[in-house]
């Protein structure tokens, strides 16, 4: 599997260690909010020209945009000691990366699917507002809760906070307001979740602490 390569259009800071690429759309590609990408690429490099090089380095990562037009969005939270996101957020857009995809069961289609409650932690929050601000383009309520010490794409919040879609922000540690927050909108909508394992486990045991189904929120692991 090499992928399909495309152009990183560009790169953009959106907040404390995280960036927002926008990559070209292939050919006959199409994903909806909640989907997620395979990337891959030579760190220092950039395009795969042998697929079983060593040096390749492939990693998940999912919408933030709330569709997908000539390009789309992907937030990817920097781990400075990781092998490919330090690298992406050096990129000045115009390099190639490649693709495949795109994956994944849980979907947002503002025609067919209603009302939201978006959750996230960490880089979580670019597939949580890609969603919210799908249902709310689509005439549904959304809510977002997000836990993060350093949050990101602000703008993009303040826009939803603006139009009056509900925004709690919960501090990294603040378990406790992370679960007043779950409980207080939990029947506001279907629920989707992203984050990595911790993050998503923690939602999960509060949704069922709450009197909720965890089993029919549409939670993604990044691992
Ligand atoms: C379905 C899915 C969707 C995802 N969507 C997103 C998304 O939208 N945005 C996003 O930011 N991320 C997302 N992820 C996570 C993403 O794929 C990467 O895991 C993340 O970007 C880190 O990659 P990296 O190469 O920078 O770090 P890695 O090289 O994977 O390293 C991560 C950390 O592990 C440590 N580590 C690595 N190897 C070892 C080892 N052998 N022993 C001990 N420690 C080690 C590193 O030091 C580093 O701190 C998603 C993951 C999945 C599975």
């Amino acid at each position: 599997m090499d992928g399909t390569p495309v152009t990183v259009v560009s790169v953009r800071d959106v907040g404390p260690e995280t960036v927002a690429l926008d990559l070209e759309t292939p050919a006959e590609f199409d994903a909806a909010p909640g989907q997620f990408v395979l990337l891959r690429a030579v760190p220092g490099e950039g395009a795969v020209d042998d697929p079983d090089d060593d040096d390749v380095v492939e990693r998940h990562y999912t919408l933030s945009s709330p569709s997908v037009a000539d390009t789309f969005e992907i937030t990817v939270g920097v781990d400075p000691e990781g092998d490919l996101s330090p690298w992406l957020a050096d990129l000045e857009g115009g390099e190639t990366v490649h693709i495949d995809g795109p994956f994944g069961t849980i979907t947002y289609d503002g025609d067919e699917d209603g009302d939201v409650v978006a959750i996230a932690g960490g880089p979580g929050v670019g597939p949580a507002i890609a969603i919210a601000e799908a249902a709310h383009d689509a005439g549904h309520d959304a809510v977002v809760i997000y836990q993060d010490d350093a949050p990101a794409h602000r703008e993009r919040l303040e826009a939803l906070a603006d139009d009056d879609v509900p925004v709690e922000l919960v501090a990294g540690d603040d378990r406790e307001a992370l679960t007043d927050a779950i409980e207080t909108h939990l029947e506001a909508g279907q629920v989707y979740a992203f984050g990595f394992d911790a993050f998503v486990t923690t939602v999960a045991e509060t949704i069922e602490d709450a009197g909720g189904d965890a089993d029919g929120a549409h939670i993604e692991n990044f691992g």
